[in-house]
Formats: C-alpha cells, structure tokens, sequence
C-alpha cells in the first residue's frame, strides 16, 4: 500500500516526509559486531518499504569515518546524512552523550537547508537518538515516536556475569523521553508492559508493531543449497550442527552454548555435534570473542567450534540453512530478529524464554523456547532435538510459514498506521491549545 492508497481511506495525515534519527550507529554499518544488530536492520528495512509507499526518508546518523560523504543514498527515497559529531573512530559507546551537542547542531542545520516545515514527522531510535527528537521536535513543531530497542531498567534487571549495568545517566534520559515523546512504538505486547511498570508510561500512547524478516533474502534453499553451504562452511554433511548468530556479548549468552556443547560431548562422546559461532564482538567488559575461544578451549571443544566473521544478509542465509538448530540463548532480547530469520530458511529455532523470543518463536512448532540459561538444560534441550528428527523436520515446514507472518512490510504498514494517529493526535492538541 503507497501513501496516496492510504490516504484516500484514512482519517489521519500521513506523513510524507520524516527525519529518522539513529545517533549511536549507521544503518548501513555491517550488523553482528560492535553496536551494529538489530536496530540497523530495523531503521534500513523500514527506511525502505516507507520509501516504496511514498514517505521520502532521511536518517541522521554519527559519521565514524573521514571517507564518508555527507549524504549518502540507501535506496530509492532514503537518504543517510553523516552528521559529523566528535571524532570519526575511538569514541566509547559510554562517551557518546558528550557528542549529542554536536549531533542536534548538526541535524538542525541540516533542516535549515530545507524550505521550513520539510519534515511532517521525527522517529527516533535508541534513547540516545530520543534527546535528540526531543529537541528537534519542539524546534521543528513535529510530533516525536520513539523506538527504545532496549531500556536501561530491563538490561539491569537480567545482567549477565561480566556485564556492566547501564549507568542511571540513562534511565534518566529514558524517562525524559517517556514523558515527551508523542508516541511510543514498541515490538511487543511484553514491551509495552515494560515500559508502564518500569517508567510508568500510559499505555494509550504506546503502539505496538512487530519487526519483521526479510522474506525474499531469508528463504529455506533446496537440499543441494545446503549441501553446498555446508561444504562453504567446512561442515560435514552428516555433522550435527548448532549456530549462534549475533553480537558476542555477554547478554547474548553465548557461552552458554558452548557449555551446552561441552555437556553434550561429555555425556555422549561418539555425537558428531559441532558449534558455528557468527559474529564480532560487542559490549562492554570482555573481550570476546577471545574469551569464547578460550571458554572452549578450557572444556576440551574448541575443534568443534567454528567462529565465523560477521557477513551481509546473502551470506548469512547459508549459515541458516546448514545449521540442524539455531540457538538464540539470550538473556535478554527486545524481539530477536535472528530468530526470525532462521526460521524463515526452514531452521528450528531453540530460544531462551526472554522478551520477545517466545513471540517470535512458536514453542513447540517451530522450535523450542528454554526457561533459564543452565548449560545442561540447554544441552539436554538441543541434543533431544537433534535426536528428534520427524519434530525437527516438522519444525522446518513450519517455521517459514510461522515467519512469514512477520514481514517488514506489515511493521512498514504499521509504522504509517502510527505515524497517521500520531499526526493526528498532536494537530488535535496543538489546534486545542492555540484556541484556548
Ligand atoms: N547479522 C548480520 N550478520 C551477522 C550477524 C548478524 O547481518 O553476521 C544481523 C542479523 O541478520 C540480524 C541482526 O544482525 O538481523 C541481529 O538482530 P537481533 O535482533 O537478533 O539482535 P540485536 O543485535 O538487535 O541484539
């Protein structure tokens, strides 16, 4: 559906215009590694299929290289400005609130290039990026939506050993944000119930909108495909194999996997039963993925371990389709856009019961979802069901039918949809308060 189609039939003004704001990190940086994940792929996915209905897209992200250019295209009607904003490499993730200054002139002076009231609507991603729709939006006189992707107060609530809790800096500013923010979008019902009991937000500005796959990249390959990736990857194709994709960090937990591994081959040494490990590392702390080499080392299953670099989405997909299981043991997770994918390539999925994984996750039909993290739950769960192969094989049909219902087409559809009630409810109060 394009602008005009859901112009004719809706109540609400859509936007045709938006200024999307993504500080902490670029949408067109390789996702897997340092602060690049899921919110890339969000701000990109969507970028696109509201540019496909007509919504012209500029995302303002932080420059961290000299060879950028100012602005750059991302496709058809999405434009990325490198706002410049400290310095281009070295600046922690924990110093990037002193660069917000910077970042906010920068963003201003870039609409100030603009006829005045260029921009209908702001979507702030990360809270971050959220001070920064703050500002724009009284200067501009635009309503604010507001993605968090993560909350300070659920990070600390399930902190990994070795993790570093999210300093009260943050929460601060995510109140900020709760209070002001014209609208709020979350991924799932689970969320939106966070952000009431923990920032004491009012549900009726709170939309929920699910994320989505990319279903013409992530589709399940034909047995040759995947006999092929197999021999891509160095994996036998009689190998049982378990992958992990994502941030190495320690709430990803994928040290918990390795354990699991361990305990398998421990209790069942003939198994032919290996680990894919895709991903760079992130997060404060430790320095992985040295230290999940060496996790591995220690209980004798390095040779079993691969730990394969961080790839664009064309390669990811063979890693999907010659895994048995991918495992996503987080202990926390806003949606888990990796589970999605997997099983949208016919892969079961065994998840850890967190956030938005038994969501994305259908228990029992297209995967497994696993209370808790100890390793020999895990390692009982995923070797029952790589023994199981008529469930395994009945997950596979099923999982690419159970992520087809999460398309980023619909979070497109349903983005617009909030951005119209949005519009919407901020002319209403700006109409009512220059009457009284
Ligand atoms: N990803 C990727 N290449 C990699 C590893 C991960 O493109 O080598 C992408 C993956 O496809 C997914 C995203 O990174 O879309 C991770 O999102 P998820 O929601 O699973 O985790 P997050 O990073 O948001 O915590």
């Amino acid at each position: 559906m394009t602008v005009s189609e859901l112009d004719r039939g809706a109540a609400h003004p859509l936007p045709r215009r938006i200024a999307v704001l993504s500080f902490h990190t670029s949408p067109l940086a390789q996702p897997g590694t340092g602060d690049a994940g899921g919110l890339n792929v969000y701000v990109l996915q969507t970028a696109r299929r509201l540019a496909r209905r007509g919504v012209e897209v500029e995302i303002f992200t932080r420059a961290t290289h000299s060879s950028q250019p100012p602005v750059e295209e991302a496709g058809d009607g999405v434009l990325v400005r490198n706002i410049v904003a400290g310095p281009f490499e070295g600046l922690r993730k924990e110093d990037l609130p002193t660069q917000l200054c910077p970042f906010v002139a920068g963003v201003m002076r870039a609409e100030a290039g603009h006829a005045p009231g260029h921009y209908d609507l702001i979507h702030s991603h990360y809270w971050l990026s959220g001070q920064a729709g703050l500002v724009a939006s009284e200067h501009w006189g635009v309503p604010l939506v507001h993605t968090a992707h993560t909350l300070a107060e659920v990070k600390n609530a399930v902190l990994a050993a070795g993790d570093t809790p999210e300093p009260e800096s943050r929460r601060i500013g995510e109140q900020q944000i709760v209070d002001a923010a014209h609208r709020l979008v979350v991924n799932t019902v689970g969320e939106r119930d966070e952000l009431v009991r923990f920032y004491d937000a009012d549900p009726a500005d709170i939309d929920v909108v699910s994320p989505g796959a990319d279903l013409d990249q992530y589709t399940p390959g034909t047995q040759r495909g995947t006999e092929r990736a197999r021999r891509a990857l160095g994996l036998a194709q009689k190998s049982e194999v378990i992958a992990f994709v994502g941030r190495i960090q320690p709430l990803k937990a994928p040290d918990v996997i390795v354990r699991a591994l361990a305990e398998i081959v421990r209790t069942q040494p003939h198994r032919d039963v290996r680990l894919l490990v895709v991903g760079g590392p992130s997060g404060s702390g430790l320095e992985r993925p040295r230290s999940l080499m060496e996790l591995a080392d220690e209980l004798g299953v390095a040779d079993r371990v691969s730990f394969l670099a961080p790839r664009p989405p064309s390669e990811l997909v063979d890693v999907y389709r010659a895994a048995d299981i991918v495992a996503v043991p987080s202990y926390s997770e806003s949606f888990g856009l990796v589970a999605l994918e997997a099983q949208a390539c016919g892969t079961p999925v065994v998840a850890a019961a967190v956030g938005g994984l038994p969501t994305a996750v259908a228990d029992g039909r297209t995967g497994l979802t696993v209370d808790g993290h100890d390793p020999r739950r895990w390692a009982d769960v995923l070797a029952g069901l790589l023994d199981d192969d008529e469930l395994r094989l009945s997950m596979s049909r099923a999982a690419p039918v159970h992520a087809s219902g999460f398309s980023w087409d619909s979070t497109a559809d349903g983005l617009l949809e909030s951005y119209a009630g949005t519009t919407a409810a901020y002319r209403a109060r700006r109409a009512e308060a220059a009457a009284s």
